[in-house]
């Protein structure tokens, strides 16, 4: 999970995914590394920080956009994407901006793997609400 600070409306153009606009707030990503989840999460960083780099995923668009910010990331050891996903997509307060983000090749009919976070949802996102609602899946 990447939470992101998205500080006034943002225009991001995506791949093939076209421009989109992100309302000023905050946003979880949910996404997977199946070797390496230390290196996946440094090159975000680095895309994070330097804002250049190759723009491969939706994310990296985000990542290197200046009015967006990595604020922090956790990570979930033997969880697939898509069950992180639909966990805080059932969460109140939490809605999906653009559909299809980050989920082209997802088949387990997760709307996107990008969400925009309300204050009363951002809770409920933290490492222990998550691996309680896994355990009740
Ligand atoms: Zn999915």
């Amino acid at each position: 999970m990447l939470h992101l600070k998205v500080k006034g409306k943002a225009t991001v153009r995506v791949g093939a995914l076209g421009e989109i606009s992100l309302a000023a707030g905050n946003y979880v990503y949910v996404g997977s590394a199946r070797k390496s989840i230390e290196s996946r999460v440094s090159r975000h960083r680095r895309l994070a920080d330097t804002k250049t780099g190759k723009l491969h995923w939706h994310i990296d668009y985000l990542l290197t956009h200046p009015k967006i910010t990595l604020i922090g990331q956790d990570a979930y050891a033997g969880c697939r994407e898509c069950a992180v996903a639909q966990i805080l997509a059932s969460l109140k307060g939490v809605s999906i901006p653009v559909p299809r983000f980050g989920a082209s090749d997802c088949r387990a009919g997760c709307g996107a793997h990008l969400f925009q976070v309300g204050k009363t949802a951002k809770r409920k996102m933290s490492p222990s609400a998550i691996q309680k609602a896994r355990g009740r899946m």
